[in-house]
């Protein structure tokens, strides 16, 4: 039951393990304020400290797991991954990237390498190469077979603020944690028409109707679990809304009077015109721009009923401190 949604939260501090319950609405206006009422140290890891205790599971969304679940259990799966992301395929991106985009490093965009390695402390993944792409469209990507890089674009960059883009940056690193790069890349590999690819593997007489269409679909539900990850990343739900917000139709001139409560709603009227079939038609028809971040607004809604549960809280509260091991 503890994924329900209720009115209050309750973890143990990690620094002198009492017991703390406290109303979540009171919580989430600001989560750095919330304090043990014993210790009176903060309760919830917000303020960028790596989450080194951070398993896959306590973010993944249910609808991504059951969905990679039953992908992976597809006769000839592991066959069309390997013919399809074959080993040139990292090589070639590698390349691509290293010979048209900035790599950043402490040398190299030096703020940020920083904001990159803070995001992935709190995601707890070994940081993949990052490379700044120039590009007028703002978005943030992952790509790979098996040794994955994270590409964000200029417009991106100059779009968000650093915590917005410690969260765009755990959302990547999020895909990267839960495993989802080599999918997610066959993802759009079909969707651009890699079919072509396929023939010419010997793998046309697959049935790949079903591949695609399940595919399709878990690929919208992997970014429900990564948008958890940019939330835990970032620890602050109004950074989390103002970046979706922005990045759905946001810009500089009309920033001050972007209403965010409106916002909210807006992505509850995109929940409530959810409709299963139309994630597969989605992908078909988006274009590649569209495709790497797509329906902004209807993740929010999940975004935020996520962290009205325990289990978010449980993510930024800890394990709590060690049990105390006795000498011999
Ligand atoms: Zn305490
Ligand atoms: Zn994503």
């Amino acid at each position: 039951m503890s994924n329900e949604i209720s009115g209050s939260a309750t973890v143990s501090c990690r620094f002198c393990g009492a017991t703390n319950r406290f109303p979540i609405d009171k919580a989430l206006i600001d989560l750095s304020l919330v304090v043990c009422g014993s210790c009176k140290e903060k309760l919830l890891r917000v303020s960028g400290e790596p989450l080194t205790d951070l398993n896959p599971d306590e973010i993944a969304h249910p609808w991504d797991r059951d969905a990679l679940a039953k992908f992976k259990a597809i006769p000839y799966v592991e066959e069309i991954l390997s013919k399809v992301l074959g080993s040139t395929f990292d090589r070639m991106h590698l390349f691509r990237h290293t010979a048209s985009s900035l790599k950043v490093s402490a040398r190299q965009a030096p703020r940020i390498h920083r904001l990159y390695l803070e995001a992935a402390g709190r995601l707890d993944v070994d940081p993949p190469p990052l490379f700044i792409v120039q590009s007028p469209i703002p978005n943030a990507y992952t790509t790979g077979a098996g040794a994955p890089i994270v590409g964000i674009t200029t417009a991106l960059v100059d779009m968000l603020d650093d915590r917005g883009l410690v969260g765009v940056l755990g959302h990547e690193l999020a895909h990267v944690k839960l495993g989802h790069v080599r999918f997610r890349t066959l993802a759009v590999l079909l969707a651009n028409g890699a079919l072509k690819i396929l023939n010419l593997a010997g793998l046309a007489n697959l049935a790949l109707g079903p591949v695609k269409m399940l595919l399709f679909k878990w690929y919208q539900m992997s970014e429900l679990s990564a948008d958890r990850g940019e939330l835990v990343a970032s620890g602050s739900l109004s950074t989390h809304v103002r970046t979706h917000m922005m990045l759905a139709g946001g810009t500089a001139k009309i920033a001050a009077e972007l209403d965010v409560a409106a916002f909210v709603d807006q992505a509850n009227e995109a929940e409530s015109l959810r409709d299963g079939d139309l994630f597969v038609s989605l992908m078909e028809m988006f274009d590649n721009t569209d495709r790497s971040h797509p329906l902004l607004v209807w993740r929010v809604h999940h975004a935020l009923q996520w962290s009205r549960t325990q289990p978010f809280f449980d993510v930024l509260a800890g394990k709590g401190p060690k049990p105390r091991l006795t000498s011999t």
